[in-house]
């Protein structure tokens, strides 16, 4: 189901359980800000999500609440990520999914990497 994205964060998302311990991921990197791990189900041969480690609901909510080390901890993250896996030459895309029509699901923010093939028009037509 789509998240409302104004709501407040929720602590019980899945996410929020994987930053706790209490779920496992396939961890690609972490450090203080951010956390990146194997999708469960991929779209793309090569698929991960980097999230923040605060309590973020999308890209509205960090962006609007955010500290600037979060800000910048995450984002160079994300870089970073897709550095270290070798991604830059082929190339890569990277998606942020806010609210209903981009049919968010989780309710913390991440933003997914997807790689490892041509990936086609931005937006199924
Ligand atoms: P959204 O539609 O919110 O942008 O994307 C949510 C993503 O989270 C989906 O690609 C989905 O496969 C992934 N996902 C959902 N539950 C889990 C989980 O428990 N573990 C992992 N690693 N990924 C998950």
């Amino acid at each position: 189901m789509p998240i409302d994205a104004t709501l407040p964060y929720d602590d019980s998302n899945i996410f929020a359980r994987i930053l706790r311990g209490e779920l496992p991921s396939k961890t690609v990197y972490e450090d203080d800000h951010a956390l990146a791990f194997h999708d469960i189900n991929p779209q793309a041969p090569l698929h991960i999500l980097v999230i923040p480690k605060g309590a973020y609901v999308s890209w509205d909510d960090f962006s609007e609440r955010g500290s600037d080390a979060e800000i910048t901890g995450f984002v160079r993250a994300v870089g970073r990520v897709a550095r270290d896996a070798g991604l830059v030459a082929p190339g890569y895309r990277l998606l942020a999914n806010v609210g209903p029509n981009s049919h968010q699901e989780v309710p913390h923010l991440h933003v997914h990497i997807f790689a490892g093939q041509p990936l086609g028009p931005m937006l199924v037509r």
